[in-house]
């Protein structure tokens, strides 16, 4: 059964009761940032559903055919949606066969038929369109468990049909706590505020040594603060590799630029989101202009908000490194 991670107690409390009093809802949203635990959350979810003996707090009791079926990942009334590569769209294809399956009746009469959809805001209009359907004219038994981490892209249309998990980030002494149980030592709080407080992603920034990757982005940036550097060779990199996605890098552009900012208003290291780069960014609050800093900043923002469209990507980072490098020299 998928693990339930100690800042999950409040939202595993709300879903047990849906069925201990039976009164499961048709479709749920869960929602918050990544890195945070959703996925295994609406999965556990999901087992506890297609148990066909759980246990009195509502668990799945891990031994009947449902759990076992669920375990191997060939339940036959599980259902799990994403896209063929992450960062693609839903497309409706996937929809009309989730539309079909569920014209069909469930194997089991025991338990409940339980589909998940991850992202769910990367169902394009067509496909959300069709989504809206099996919303509208509900299968009995049927739960549909929506995860998004932007859940208002989703059309309004589906989100008001949905009851609301509200996976918000853990305080941030549980997650430290959580962290150092993990073996993540002395750098656990600065990774922590790299994942913006998302305990799985920092853990996850640790495994690949993520702060030695940061390191290399932040000086290739500097360089070109400088004005050295390829700046074309520079975009290309960042875009080709796949050790980092290409938004956790705009996030930490974003970060630095708004500690520049801090550091031009002599606040305190502890209120800098990346403190082991302060005298770099140090240098760079002496010397930039706070103005173009803070359109910078939109620019960054910009963006990131841009990656998932049809623009293209190489173009977008040369042009905000472009930009990056002429505020320097004005
Ligand atoms: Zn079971």
């Amino acid at each position: 059964m998928s693990e339930l991670y100690p800042w999950q107690q409040g939202n595993w409390r709300q879903l047990q009761a849906y069925i201990q009093q039976q009164r499961v809802p048709q479709a749920l949203l869960f929602s918050g940032l990544a890195g945070q635990g959703k996925r295994q959350l609406s999965e556990r979810y999901a087992q506890s559903l297609l148990c066909q003996a759980p246990l009195a707090d509502a668990s799945a009791c891990g031994t009947c055919v449902g759990c076992h079926l669920f375990a191997a990942q060939t339940h036959p009334d599980f259902l799990l949606i994403e896209p063929d590569e992450a960062g693609k769209v839903i497309g409706i294809d996937k929809i009309r066969q989730l539309i079909v399956k569920l014209a069909l009746k469930p194997q089991y009469d025991a338990a409940y038929r339980v589909v998940i959809i991850q992202p769910a805001d990367s169902m394009n209009t067509a496909s959300a369109n069709a989504f809206l359907k099996c919303l509208e004219e509900p299968t009995e038994r049927t739960c549909l468990l929506l995860i998004s981490e932007q859940p208002g892209r989703l059309p309004a249309t589906i989100r008001s049909r949905c009851q609301k998990i509200d996976c918000a980030t853990p305080a941030k002494p549980l997650a430290m706590t959580w962290l150092q149980q993990q073996g993540v030592g002395d750098s656990a709080e600065l990774l922590l505020n790299l994942a913006q407080g998302a305990p799985l992603l920092a853990k996850r920034y640790a495994e690949q040594n993520m702060l030695a990757l940061r390191q290399q982005y932040f000086q290739g940036w500097l360089q070109l603060a400088d004005g050295k550097g390829n700046l074309l060779a520079l975009a290309e990199q960042w875009q080709k590799q796949d050790s980092v996605d290409l938004a956790a890098v705009l996030q930490w552009m974003a970060s630095w630029v708004s500690d520049i900012v801090k550091c031009a208003s002599h606040a305190d290291a502890k209120l800098m989101a990346n403190p082991d780069m302060k005298n770099a960014l140090q240098a760079l609050a002496e010397r930039l202009e706070l103005k173009r800093l803070y359109r910078f900043y939109d620019n960054v923002l910009l963006t990131k908000s841009q990656l998932n469209t049809q623009l293209n990507k190489q173009l977008m980072i040369e042009q905000l490194l472009i930009s990056w490098s002429q505020l320097n020299r004005q």
